[in-house]
């Protein structure tokens, strides 16, 4: 690109006006939900038994016959017709970061030569895309050639255009899982089974335990003109390149600042759209960075939550184009500012509450809420080399460790009143278990009313914070589909907490009280967990010592850090909970090393050419544009003098040739790097061989990339700067 091109660029970017938005005559009370199959919907379109039945299969798990399923078909039919709609897709989320879909119209022949509406029960429930081209880490080659999505009944169908998008899962003929759904569906069922099985301690009533998820969306905002004159941001979703902007977040003026008019016609766009398709949106504010925004819906069942921040994410990089941008979902779009993440606040909880918020009523209800606590964080503690391995993949590695998100190293915050109330139960006079009874029994748990101070007592730097009813697992990268992180937690505290009912149980077997048993095993598991317990500054360096010592995972290789699937203990815990088995962990955990390989080759293809095409052809015209004032000079005046007026000039002359030739030299050592990486036949070597060779060398050139920019003529720049991309409206 020219640079007059740039320029040309950059003032278009300035120029756009905001796009006016449609704005419903309703409220969004009345609006939520419209494009959603729900059960409003299904109570006026489906024949009453029929309605009862699906509410069974949605909130008991009961099967679905195929006569209830065509019943289903028909009603949706109807109400989807009613709507415009011609087609019909299975929806789901393959071992891509994405989700697939493929089309088909409702209509049959009707065997008289016209055609019909159709749409059956069959339809609704199986489909069977063609599964070659999707990622499946040699499961299907193993064992079955073909793989199928089936309907998932407790995430409700919706439209979007002309099409009914049904949510399914997708899996091998032989029944291995090809997607994030089933794996995550089956954690959720396990610590349903195991936190129910814990409730029923304290209260015998409790039949159901369901896992939340609130996930909180960032993103960056760019010019859409800008973002096509930079092949990095096209190919890769970062800036491979580009000197720091003079100023960036350093004044603080951009969080929670006023939104600008441009960006807020984009948001109102996109929370109508979601609130339609019954994703309830309730904040939305600036971030950090310049350009940097974040969405946030009220927290749903997980399952649901999932695919809600799926749908969110296509509408939101959909809906940004009609408004002239890009939406950025990458983790680290631009050196040097923050990066995004997607926090993803967890909690349990039952029909009569969530599990994770203190009550402080009576110490039944504290012992419970200790219980949980202590339980979760066993599971994190046990996996926690696990739970990096579940958010980490090329993209996010940018982030973590950096010092904007918490560090590569999994811990969790507790902030003050919980950190004491564990000290308490821990140290609790010995005496008191031994009173037999629970009417004598003396429970000596502190109320805790002031926990809610956790909420202002806040620690940025903490992966796994307790923010006064939840967790919040914050490594989650921006771009990653939270499923990936959630059925792992779900899984891990589920081991937990059938770890922890098989101890109370042999206790209460060998004749002790239900309540010390409990306390006896919490007490256990307060001391056992300690190392887990960080509340200090997550970024500094002698917490990485500290860390280590305490024998938590400090790796920070993301492919290495892929590993801890396999190990004995994740295998053991999968296994156990029924969520994923080994040679499907080793399936994907083959994905997992191919896509980081990709990502990074990607990377260095489209650097190197930029390098060479776009940089090194401006900069040598620089120079020599340089060299031919210099020869002027000495043309016109005598030797030393000459030299005495041309002495800068010489300088960055030499200057951008040192740069110029480490550039060209090592983006040939990069190409070799990548040749004998791509030689190698196992999956994990050669992922491992880009991040040691190929990776490092991307960063070390940029820096001479980024110097360079700083050197020539600004109007000969081909690239837009970071001044123009973060800051233009
Ligand atoms: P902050 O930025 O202060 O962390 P936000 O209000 O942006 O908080 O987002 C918090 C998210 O946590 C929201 O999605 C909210 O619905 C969710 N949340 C609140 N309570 C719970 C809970 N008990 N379990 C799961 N998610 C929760
Ligand atoms: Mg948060």
């Amino acid at each position: 690109m020219a640079a007059s091109l740039r320029f040309k660029v950059v003032d278009e970017a300035f120029k756009h006006a905001p796009v006016k938005v449609e704005v419903p005559s309703e409220r969004p009370s009345e609006y939520f939900g419209k494009y959603v199959f729900n059960k409003q919907k299904m109570f006026k379109y489906l024949p009453a038994g029929v309605y009862a039945k699906m509410c069974d299969v949605i909130d008991n798990g009961a099967p679905l016959d195929r006569k209830v399923a065509d019943a289903v078909a028909e009603g949706m039919k109807k109400w989807a017709m009613e709507l415009g709609v011609t087609h019909y897709t299975h929806w789901f989320q393959p071992l891509t970061e994405g989700t697939a879909e493929k089309h088909d119209g409702f209509v049959e022949h009707d065997w008289k030569g016209g055609m019909v509406e159709e749409f059956e029960g069959k339809l609704l429930v199986q489909q069977e895309p063609d599964a070659s081209s999707f990622p499946s880490g040699g499961i299907r080659s193993t064992f079955e050639a073909r793989g199928y999505s089936a309907w998932d009944p407790t995430s409700p169908v919706f439209v979007i255009g002309d099409t009914l998008m049904i949510p399914t899962v997708f899996i091998s003929y032989t029944g291995e899982a090809l997607d994030y759904k089933v794996p995550l569906k089956k954690a959720l069922y396990a610590v349903d089974k195991a936190a129910t099985a814990v409730c029923q301690y304290f209260n015998p009533d409790v039949k159901k335990v369901v896992s939340n998820l609130g996930w909180e969306q960032e993103y960056f905002l760019v010019d859409e003109a800008l973002y096509s004159a930079r092949p990095d941001l096209v190919m890769t979703g970062r800036t491979l390149m580009g000197h720091d902007s003079a100023k960036n977040q350093q004044m603080d003026d951009h969080y929670f600042g006023s939104i600008p008019e441009r960006v807020e016609a984009f948001m109102k766009d996109i929370e109508i759209q979601a609130l339609e398709l019954g994703i309830p949106c309730k904040t939305r504010h600036n971030e950090v960075a310049p350009n940097q925004f974040e969405l946030a819906p009220i927290f749903e069942e997980t399952n649901l939550a999932v695919d809600h921040n799926m749908l969110m994410m296509s509408i939101m990089k959909r809906v940004a184009r009609k408004h002239g941008f890009r939406c950025l979902l990458h983790e680290k779009p631009f050196k040097g500012v923050n990066g995004s993440g997607k926090h993803n606040n967890w909690s349990l909880s039952t029909d009569t509450g969530i599990l994770l918020h203190a009550p402080g009523k009576t110490p039944e209800d504290n012992l419970r809420f200790v219980t949980f606590v202590v339980e979760t964080l066993k599971g994190v503690y046990d996996h926690n080399g696990l739970l990096k391995a579940s958010i980490m993949s090329a993209t996010n590695a940018h982030r973590l460790g950096a010092n904007e998100a918490p560090p590569a190293i999994i811990s969790s915050f507790l902030g003050r009143s919980v950190t004491e109330l564990l000290k308490h139960v821990e140290n609790a006079d010995e005496n008191a278990l031994s009173m037999a009874g629970k009417q004598a029994f003396k429970l000596d748990l502190p109320s805790i009313p002031e926990l809610l101070i956790d909420n202002t007592d806040r620690n940025r730097t903490s992966p796994f914070a307790f923010t006064g009813n939840r967790f919040e697992f914050r490594a989650v990268g921006s771009e990653a589909n939270c499923a990936s992180a959630m059925l792992t937690l779900n899984a891990a505290v589920a081991e937990a907490l059938v770890s922890f009912k098989q101890r109370v149980d042999a206790l209460i077997e060998s004749g002790e009280e239900k309540t010390a048993a409990i306390l006896k095993v919490v007490r256990d598991d307060i001391k056992y967990i300690k190392p887990i317990i960080f509340n200090g500054n997550g970024y500094g360096e002698e917490w990485k010592v500290e860390a280590a010592a305490r024998g938590l995972d400090c790796e920070t290789s993301a492919p290495v850090i892929f590993d801890n699937y396999l190990k004995e203990s994740s295998v053991k815990m999968f296994e156990s909970t029924g969520v994923l088995t080994k040679p499907e962990l080793e399936a994907r955990n083959e994905i997992k090393w191919e896509t980081y390989t990709k990502k990074i080759q990607i990377e260095s293809r489209i650097f190197g050419d930029m390098c060479l095409n776009h940089i090194i052809p401006v900069v040598t015209k620089y120079q020599s544009m340089l060299i031919d004032n210099v020869s002027k000079v000495l043309g016109i005046f005598p030797k030393d003098k000459a030299e005495a007026i041309s002495k800068e000039n010489l300088t960055i002359i030499e200057k951008i040739s040192k740069h110029e030739s480490f550039i060209i030299e090592n983006v040939e050592k990069m190409v070799e790097a990548r040749k004998v990486a791509n030689h190698l036949t196992s999956e994990r070597e050669k992922a491992v061989a880009y991040h040691d060779t190929v990776a490092p060398l991307i960063e070390e050139i940029r820096y001479h990339v980024d110097k360079l920019e700083c050197i020539v003529d600004d109007e000969a720049w081909p690239l837009p700067k970071y001044r123009e991309l973060l800051f233009i409206r």
